[in-house]
């Protein structure tokens, strides 16, 4: 490959990551936060798409305590990038991957006995004493053991020798709703695990339930340490949530025009014929689609353009989209177009791409796809230019 050299061109359509807004935001939480409350970062998935390498670097220089993953694939490679920080893997591990885990002081989440006594094994065999978090699921029905059926596993947890209780944790179904009842039975139901610990004399340093919205809502449950994902790359997790003033995205994508076209009266636009003009119409191109991860709309959805709104016209296509420029002057081809991001006093967030995805704003970070090469902008040090930039 190519890619990685100076004249390689790109594309007229690409991604930009600003790192030194991702920095701010960062400082921006750890200010909120009390003094002692760690902070996880959750960087499952490249980062929500921001790139894991680029941003677990810049965490763990912000003072992130550790990172949060979700594959074995995903620690590894930050490991291979130099990352020494610890480094907690979410979800559960196959037998397969536990000496992986030992060998590379990954941090196992347990919600099973014989997970716990396989890794106990491993890790006695290597003379080791391995740190763990135990999961506990207080009414998500995703991982974890049950909030009342806790206890046994904990147990066995601080009987083996080779382990090392080092968290305790349960995940909320939902903290970022105005209704908070649901998260308060879950932080109740955490907190009699708790207590039944304490009474078998059963210890863990790192206590630990709160997402970005609990991060946000609920400050009397952060406890020893938040694991934050979305609110770290600029983005609310709901709309009623409170808000942190100077949290910006750090993603954007943009595009160049590449094609303008003039619409007589009757014609037509794109696949199926989705829009007819009424009047005399100019149209740009914009060499982005659903092939990239934009959503596939049919006369829905706007870029920017020269600060203006450039409403989508027609349907969708793989690699393209059209916009209607009538009412925009000056519009000419390689001119710059915002698809998600801010242009002029306006913006098109996430949120709005989410909705006309009927979906959520992770959902749209972590959809485009690779063929939109990241540029990063802000002022970052070279060490930080991830393998797929600069251009
Ligand atoms: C993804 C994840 C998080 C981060 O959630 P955000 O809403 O992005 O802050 C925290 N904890 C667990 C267990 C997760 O899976």
């Amino acid at each position: 490959m190519t890619l990685e050299s100076k004249p390689f061109p790109l594309r007229p359509a690409w991604l930009e990551i600003d790192l030194a807004r991702l920095r701010r935001n960062l400082q921006l939480m750890r200010r909120d936060l009390p003094p002692g409350t760690r902070l996880l970062a959750v960087v499952k998935d490249e980062a929500y798409g921001h790139g894991a390498l680029d941003v677990a670097r810049v965490a763990v220089e912000e003072g992130a305590w550790g990172l949060g993953l979700s594959t074995l694939e995903e620690a590894m490679a930050l490991r291979d990038g130099g990352i020494t920080a610890p480094l907690l893997l979410l979800g559960e591990r196959q037998e397969s991957e536990l000496e992986w885990c030992v060998d590379h002081h990954l941090t196992v989440c347990l919600n099973h006995p014989e997970t716990a006594l396989a890794l106990a094994r491993i890790a006695a065999a290597r003379g080791k004493k391995v740190p763990v978090h135990v999961k506990i699921h207080t009414g998500m029905t995703r991982y974890g053991v049950r909030w009342d059926e806790a206890l046994p596993l904990l147990k066995v947890v601080a009987d083996c020798k080779s382990l090392e209780l080092e968290g305790v944790m349960t995940h909320f179904s939902q903290s970022d709703e105005t209704d908070k009842s649901f998260a308060h039975l879950q932080f109740a139901r955490f907190q009699e695990v708790l207590k039944s610990m304490q009474a078998c004399g059963i210890s863990t340093r790192m206590r630990h339930v709160c997402n970005s919205g609990g991060f946000l809502d609920l400050p009397s449950m952060h406890l020893d340490m938040v694991r934050t994902g979305i609110l770290m790359y600029g983005i609310f997790p709901s709309q009623v949530c409170r808000r942190i003033e100077g949290i910006e995205p750090v993603m954007s994508v943009k595009a160049r025009v590449a094609a303008l076209q003039i619409l007589k009266p009757g014609e037509v636009v794109g696949y199926g014929m989705r829009y007819t003009a009424s009047s005399l119409r100019k149209v740009a191109v914009i060499p982005i689609g659903y092939g990239d991860g934009f959503p596939r709309v049919r006369n829905e959805g706007a870029v920017l353009l020269h600060g203006h709104r450039a409403p989508i016209i027609g349907g969708i296509a793989m690699d393209a989209l059209m916009v209607d420029v009538t009412d925009i002057p000056n519009v000419a081809m390689w001119d710059e177009v915002v698809v998600m991001g801010r242009q002029g006093g306006l913006e098109i967030s996430a949120r709005d791409i989410a909705g006309l995805k009927r979906s959520v704003t992770y959902d749209v970070l972590t959809s485009w796809r690779l063929r939109l090469r990241h540029r990063h902008v802000g002022k970052v040090p070279p060490a930080f230019q991830s393998r797929l930039g600069p251009i």
